[in-house]
């Protein structure tokens, strides 16, 4: 199954994106996540990335999907994946589309006045990236793997406004594309992690 992850930042993209790598066996594929390990690493496409991620805006729509050309030809993508943070624009859904049939593109809808609070809670283990909430975890290590939690930079305050006027402007039209072409599931992503999970299941069961 071939699964694209829509929403705003923090919306629980990348929470759910776990889950679901959990249940079907298939490969999360974060652009979020690939770049950041880009700047960690200095990588040419790490210092090229790193000053758009600083200021909460997308990166250019060439660099990400040569991104995801590239890894979806990985031998794990033959029975599906989960794109998290893929496509972000029109321009990156169209050459999507050319690309690779998509099954089923999951909307994570929350109210913006949510969004805020959740991504100033959240927290990243640097080690194997699982993201955890302040709200509802009272640790500072990752529980899978023991490693520090940290911030991310762009989940400070600064730069969240930048990222949310970005998704409203670039990403949002997305949602529109999506229902033209019969391919979208709309999920009301306030609840807890399980219960939004729950809900993303019926719907791919009910396709
Ligand atoms: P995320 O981890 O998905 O919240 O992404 C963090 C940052 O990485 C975004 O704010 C963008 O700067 C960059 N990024 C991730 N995915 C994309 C994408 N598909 N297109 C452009 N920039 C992206």
């Amino acid at each position: 199954m071939r699964i694209v992850l829509l929403g705003a930042p923090g919306s629980g993209k990348g929470t759910q994106a776990e889950l679901l790598e959990k249940k079907f066996g298939i490969p999360q594929i974060s652009t979020g996540n690939i770049l950041r390990k880009n700047i960690v690493d200095k990588t040419p496409l790490g210092l090229a990335a790193k000053h758009y991620l600083d200021d909460g805006q997308l990166v250019p729509d060439k660099i990400v999907i040569d991104i995801i050309r590239n890894r979806i030809k990985v031998k794990d993508c033959k029975s599906g994946f989960i794109l998290d943070g893929f496509p972000r624009t029109l321009e990156q859904g169209m050459a999507l589309e050319k690309m690779i049939k998509i099954d089923v593109v999951i909307y994570l809808d929350v109210l913006e006045h949510d969004i805020e609070r959740r991504i100033i809670s959240r927290r990243i283990c640097p080690n194997c990236h699982k993201v955890f909430s302040l709200l509802n975890y009272f640790e500072t290590k990752c529980d899978d793997c023991g490693a520090e939690l940290i911030q991310r930079d762009d989940d400070k305050l600064e730069v969240i406004r930048n990222r949310i006027d970005t998704y409203n402007r670039d990403t949002a039209p997305l949602i529109k594309y999506y229902i033209k072409s019969k391919k979208l599931e709309r999920i009301i992503g306030s609840d807890s992690a399980e219960d939004v999970n729950n809900c993303i299941i019926e719907s791919l069961k009910r396709r």
